[in-house]
């Protein structure tokens, strides 16, 4: 998936799309893009393939900050997230976020759950694990809806070889929210 920095033009909101496709925001990215420097900036997520726009988010740079500003689940959220920077020698720096949950000094900072936050915080565990018992392999990831697994799956079966059982699971938030129709 391309990425790309942009300033942030008058009127448009601080984010647009589908949250699911905002996997991460990079700090060197950030740097690349000369976006750690006072002012109103965006980041826009891009389709890999055809290049467009299917996410953005607006980022307030400050002297020692920024200030992500987007909606996620409908609701506007604005994260401070401290900007700091370590020696690397020849009187350069290198710029770190940190993190906003538990200021761990990091490159990347993911989107779930509506918030931001570092690998440790939020254990993103995905990938792929060798498994005993029923199955050889489980494969644990996130998908904009049912429909899309579906297909994933049945394009994975068309390369043969390979069957595939899905088994949905729920964040905290979604089985809460379950609870809360159990009559009773
Ligand atoms: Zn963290």
């Amino acid at each position: 998936m391309g990425k790309g920095g942009s300033r942030l033009g008058a009127g448009r909101p601080g984010w647009r799309g589908k949250t699911e496709h905002c996997r991460s925001l990079d700090v060197r990215r950030f740097a690349a893009a000369n976006m750690l420097r006072t002012g109103m900036w965006s980041w826009q997520w891009r389709d890999a393939v055809t290049g467009e726009e299917v996410a953005s988010i607006g980022v307030i740079g400050q002297t020692y900050s920024i200030v992500l500003s987007y909606t996620a689940g409908g609701e506007a959220i604005r994260t401070r997230v401290p900007i700091v920077r370590t020696d690397c020698g020849f009187g350069g720096s290198r710029p770190w976020f940190a993190c906003p949950s538990c200021s761990r000094r990091v490159a990347l900072l993911f989107l779930r759950s509506k918030h931001f936050a570092c690998r440790h915080c939020h254990r993103l565990s995905y990938g792929i694990q060798w498994a005993f018992g029923s199955y050889d392999l489980v494969c644990q990831f996130e998908a904009a809806d049912d429909q899309t697994i579906a297909a994933f799956g049945a394009a994975i079966a068309m390369q043969g070889n390979v069957r595939t059982q899905t088994i949905r699971t729920f964040t905290r938030d979604e089985m809460n929210a379950i609870l809360l129709k159990l009559p009773g």
